[in-house]
């Protein structure tokens, strides 16, 4: 079968492996029909991502197909069946786990990460790791199931209530995601990005609130849109340290921030104490997989939006150059496996 293989930096490309069997009387294997190109991707791409660094790696975390064969003990899960994959693994023995954090477990497996991914035609994973895909979400839509799951986790950490108001950096496809997920839940969304491309798909998503820093000064913005009181949650999805600063500074008392995209920052400890804010992290997701799917009705528009750009699986290797160009009108690229069956 055909997969995407990195080799280390700019070293890519197709190549024939052999087909994965199953691993065990639990396992499922899949033959995959789409998958997304993330960040993270590029990175290992790139050289960039620790994990992978000096290691071959079939990239891939955001993908979805048709169930081909199921281990003897699976239940609920037969041959035909449409599934995307939750691209977590953990050992439910450590303290993390122990505490319902696998997302952070100490010997976490994350799929295309520090484990093979879904840039290859057939995938074995154990059921847990497989979930039941409804007719009405297409192929294209199903690969931004786990970024939207990303997003939900967001939310649940940061304590996200309906009335709250959520000042987003970065409008790239997590901070889209988010946005559109915030506001879904009741919350007043407010987005922050320069990239006009970025801000124009904000727009389109219906964020009320879009901001441009190189036009006005956002923290200002937030202050007048919130009539001084400041925002309650701020998410930094663009990773500048200064707006971890700024956040500080501007959320309400009582508020939440969250370093989605996880720089180094400072913060001030006078600041947090006197209002009693809250950093709040957030990595992966644990347990979003079913709602997401159950709620992706009120995403689906927005979600067919975020998809700009579709190649065909055997043109891979021209979408990362694609996607390595990060065009500001690029919003979520999809791979496709087999275009013709919709
Ligand atoms: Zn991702
Ligand atoms: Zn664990």
């Amino acid at each position: 079968m055909k997969a995407f293989m990195i080799e280390g930096k700019d070293r890519s490309g197709v190549i024939d492996i052999p087909e994965p069997a199953l691993t065990d009387e639990h396992s499922v294997k899949v033959q995959v029909e789409s998958c997304g190109i993330c960040g993270t991707d590029l990175k290992i791409m790139e050289g960039k991502h620790t994990q992978s660094i000096g290691q071959k790696r079939i990239p891939g975390h955001e993908f979805a197909g048709v169930v081909v064969a199921v281990g003897a003990a699976v239940e609920g899960l037969t041959p035909g069946d449409r599934v995307v994959h939750e691209p977590i693994a953990y050992c439910g023995r450590c303290y993390a786990c122990r505490n319902g954090q696998g997302n952070v477990c100490g010997s976490l497996q994350v799929t295309g990460c520090n484990r093979s991914g879904g840039m290859e035609e057939l995938f074995v994973a154990p059921q847990r790791q497989w979930h039941r895909l409804p007719d009405w979400i297409t192929w294209d839509q199903a690969a931004l199931i786990e970024p939207y799951t990303i997003a939900a986790q967001v939310c649940a950490r940061a304590d996200a209530r309906p009335g709250d108001v959520m000042l987003i950096h970065g409008a790239g496809p997590i901070g889209l995601m988010l946005a559109d997920t915030a506001m879904h839940m009741g919350l007043t969304v407010m987005v922050s990005e320069v990239s006009e491309g970025r801000l124009a798909l904000a727009r389109a998503l219906g964020v009320p609130h879009v901001l441009n820093p190189r036009e006005e000064n956002v923290g200002e913005a937030a202050l007048r849109i919130t009539k001084g009181e400041g925002p309650n949650i701020v998410c930094d999805c663009a990773g500048l340290p200064q707006m971890a600063e700024e956040a500080f500074r501007i959320l309400s008392p009582a508020g939440r921030f969250v370093p989605v995209a996880g720089v180094p920052f400072t913060c001030d400890g006078y600041l947090a104490m006197r209002k009693q804010l809250t950093v709040v992290a957030s990595r992966l997701q644990m347990h979003q997989f079913v709602p997401v799917i159950a709620r992706f009705g009120l995403y689906q528009q927005n979600a067919q939006r975020m998809i700009t750009d579709i190649f065909d699986f055997h043109d891979v290797q021209e979408a990362f150059a694609y996607a390595c160009q990060r065009k500001p009108t690029t919003g979520k690229i999809v791979l496709r496996f087999h275009a013709a069956r919709g």
